[in-house]
């Protein structure tokens, strides 16, 4: 069947439905042809080729079944960077740019500066800062091999030359006193959260998410390793859900840490704290 781009985008959002199924297909048919968004609206009588049609129609279909959009682009933005995903990574989020927007205020721009991103992933929070500070070295650590790996295309495709990856489990690794700032955004959702069933949240690395049945073993482990991990008046900065701001002060206070403070996503949600070694 010839299609034209209208008339294929028609089909596709009639499949996919929701408020997004338009956009989605927009997106989709766009990266098929690797045209800008722009292009498939200008052209809406331009004929697809049989084989533009066919891959279009599968990555439709794998959308329908649930597949999150990033991992179908094979790309998600984060802090203006584009950043490739995939399957071994979990999908940056916005609310997480308030970390680094938090890490930046602690992190003079005109200072060599030393700053571990503690469960990298894909690299966003690390690539983030090391773009921002590029006097600063930024060490990406992570436990899976395949997210490092594309963490560190993405640092060679962005060109960050001051950001690095390594494999470790948590900060174990490191010297004590050594680190001006570590970030992190590690798992913290509880084992049986519904949440995890729905969403990009199904699709995504369970180890990049889940973090026993409270959602708190990864913090626990965490935090006290980064308090050793930081020079004194160094700053820690951690992601956590929306009902963890108590027990995350806790276990910071615990680990000796001060100056903890708390910040609300755009949402208006606790999401996440700060700390400074004093
Ligand atoms: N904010 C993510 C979610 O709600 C969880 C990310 C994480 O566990 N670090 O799905």
């Amino acid at each position: 069947m010839r299609l034209d781009y209208r008339q294929a985008l028609e089909r596709a959002r009639t499949r996919l439905g929701g408020p997004q199924g338009r956009l989605e297909a927009e997106l989709l048919l766009a990266h098929v042809l690797q045209r800008p968004r722009s292009h498939v609206l200008a052209w809406p009588e331009a004929v697809l080729d049989g084989e533009a049609a066919a891959r279009f129609e599968r990555l439709v279909e794998r959308r329908a079944a649930g597949v999150p959009m990033a991992y179908l682009l094979g790309e998600r933005e984060f802090w203006s960077l584009r950043l490739e995903v995939t399957p071994d990574t979990l999908i940056p989020r916005p609310e997480t740019e308030l970390l680094v927007e938090r890490a930046l205020v602690h992190l003079p721009a005109d200072h060599d500066l030393r700053v571990v991103d503690a469960g990298t992933g894909s690299g966003a929070i690390a690539l983030a800062l090391a773009h921002e500070r590029p006097r600063a070295f930024v060490l990406g650590v992570d436990r899976c091999p395949r997210a490092l790996a594309v963490a560190a295309r993405n640092r060679d495709r962005l060109g960050l030359v001051n950001a690095r990856f390594l494999q470790g489990d948590w900060l174990t690794a490191l010297r004590p006193e050594c680190l001006d700032l570590v970030a992190a955004n590690p798992p913290y959702v509880a084992a049986r959260d519904p949440h995890l069933t729905q969403g990009d949240p199904a699709w995504e690395p369970r180890s990049a998410l889940v973090a026993g049945d409270d959602g708190l073993a990864a913090l626990r482990r965490l935090l006290p390793q980064a308090a050793a991990c930081l020079r004194p008046g160094g700053w820690l900065l951690v992601e956590h859900g929306w009902d963890q701001a108590a027990a995350v002060a806790e276990l910071l206070h615990r680990a000796g840490l001060g100056c903890v403070r708390l910040h609300h996503d755009l949402a208006g949600r606790p999401r996440v704290t700060e700390a400074r070694r004093p």
